[in-house]
Parts: structure tokens; sequence; C-alpha cells
């Protein structure tokens, strides 16, 4: 395993997307007493991750850590570590998925977060595109079920018994992070996966930024103006915090 890159009060895990891939499919079909999580850090986690011991803790038991977005890929370099490719959950999920197909082989998936209907929306996209990955069951939360006992026993219950090898589940961070981190001494699927509006990606209820968009690093450009008044606010935070996070981290490596 390579060894990771400490950096932001994040350990990241330098891999490429087809070693996460296959880190992944590994991960899932290994079951053990508590449920393995990946999560993918962005700018907007790092400024959240900042004094935030819950979502630090849910981090550090996480699996993999696998860098989401341009932005942290730079500035890991400007530390002088080198992170081949970055791995954002809305990819990693697709590639997971077109390798189980094109291997023939089978994957059972249980789709957690997004809103009604959304899930099995993408359920549907997934079944006609990737054969051998099964959707065995979707579940959308209902607002502010992270606090109810009974409802998260509920949607424990309900990933058990459906009995995936892969948990996708699309939270938001660091509700997504946070929910994994405190059930997965229950849960029994594989691995689960934190990644955000990645359903609503599979659904096609959100759309990806073009190719060329993702490839110079301007995907934040697109979902900003997708959703101006959510991301908006975000994105300037992040644009003044973050520079200030890296340049922290240079002076303290001096
Ligand atoms: N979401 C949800 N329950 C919640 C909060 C969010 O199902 O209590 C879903 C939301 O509908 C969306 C996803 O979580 O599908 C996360 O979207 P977001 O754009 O925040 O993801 P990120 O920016 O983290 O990729």
């Amino acid at each position: 395993m390579t060894s990771r890159i400490k950096a932001f009060s994040v350990e990241f895990d330098p891999l490429t997307m087809s070693q996460a891939v296959d880190k992944c499919l590994a991960l899932a079909s290994r079951r053990g007493s508590s449920m393995q999580y990946v999560v993918t850090p962005n700018v907007d986690h790092i400024l959240c991750l900042q004094g935030n011991e819950s979502f630090q803790c849910a981090y550090a038991n996480a699996a993999l850590v696998l860098t989401d977005g341009k932005p942290v890929r730079l500035a890991l370099l400007m530390l002088g570590y080198t992170i081949e490719e970055t791995v954002p959950g809305s990819d990693l999920v697709p590639a997971i998925f077109s390798k189980v197909s094109d291997k023939q082989s089978s994957l059972s998936v249980f789709l957690l977060g997004a809103a009604p209907g959304v899930a099995e929306r993408a359920a549907t996209a997934i079944h006609q595109r990737w054969k051998g990955v099964d959707v065995v069951g979707t579940y959308s939360p209902p607002l502010g079920f992270e606090f109810e006992s009974s409802e998260n026993h509920k949607i424990v219950e309900m990933v058990n018994s459906a009995n995936p090898d892969v948990l996708v589940v699309s939270l938001g961070a660091p509700k997504q992070e946070l929910w994994v981190y405190n059930h997965a001494n229950e849960l029994h699927a594989g691995v689960g996966l934190c990644v955000g509006a990645t359903i609503d990606f599979l659904a096609g209820e959100r759309m990806r930024a073009p190719v060329w968009m993702r490839s110079v690093g301007l995907e934040w450009l697109h979902r900003m103006l997708s959703q101006p008044k959510r991301l908006v606010p975000r994105y300037v935070k992040g644009a003044i915090f973050f520079p200030i996070i890296v340049l922290r981290q240079l002076v303290s490596m001096r």
C-alpha cells in the first residue's frame, strides 16, 4: 500500500483512479464485523475539518481517503507531494461499475440519500448501463433523520437485510461521513462510499460538467453556476480560507 500523505488534518491515499477502483472492489468483497468506508476530501471538506473533531475522527477511521478535486491536488503539489490523479467520488462510482461490467462480474449496491424518487431513477439508469451491477435497495432519509435513533436503526436494518457489497452514501458532507462513522460497526455491507451528489448525477437529476471543463479543473464553476444560491457562498469561503490553510501548512513544514 502506498504510504499516506498528511496535510491539512487529512491523511490522503495517493491512489490513481484504477488503483482506487481495485481497492474499493477488494473492500467490497471482504466483509468484516464492521463496514469499511471511503471518503473523498475536497476544499469544502478540508475547511469543515479544521477544528471539527467528530469530522476528523470520521476521516481518521476511513479505509481510503481519495483526493477529490484539482485545487486539493495543486495545494498538495505546492507542499511537495505528488498525487498522480484526482479521484472524485462522482467519477469513482461509475468507474467501479464499469470495471464490474467489463469483467462480467457482479456487484450488489444500496443507494442511500438524495431526494425521494431520485435513487430509484438512478437504479434504473444503473441497470440499463452496467450489466452485473444490481441495485438491491434505495432509501431517501427524511430531513433530520440522523438525530432520530429509531430512523437510524431502521436504515441500518434496511441496508443489512439488502446485504449489499457497496453502500453508496449521498447525504452531503459532513453528514454522510459522520453517519457512516457512527454506524459502521452495525453495518454489514462490504464498503461504504461517501460520495456527495453522486446519486443525483447517476439519476441525471444534476448534470456533470462537460469533459473539457473537468479536465481543466473547472467542474466547480459548472456546479456553482448550476446551483448559485447554495454554492456561491461555499466556493467564496473556499477561495478565501483554503489558501490560508495551505499557507499555514507550508509555514509549519519549514
Ligand atoms: N442529501 C440527503 N439528505 C440530507 C442532506 C443531503 O439526501 O439530509 C442529499 C442531497 O439531496 C444531495 C446529496 O445529499 O443528493 C449531496 O449533495 P451535495 O451537493 O451537498 O454534495 P457534495 O457537494 O458534497 O458533492
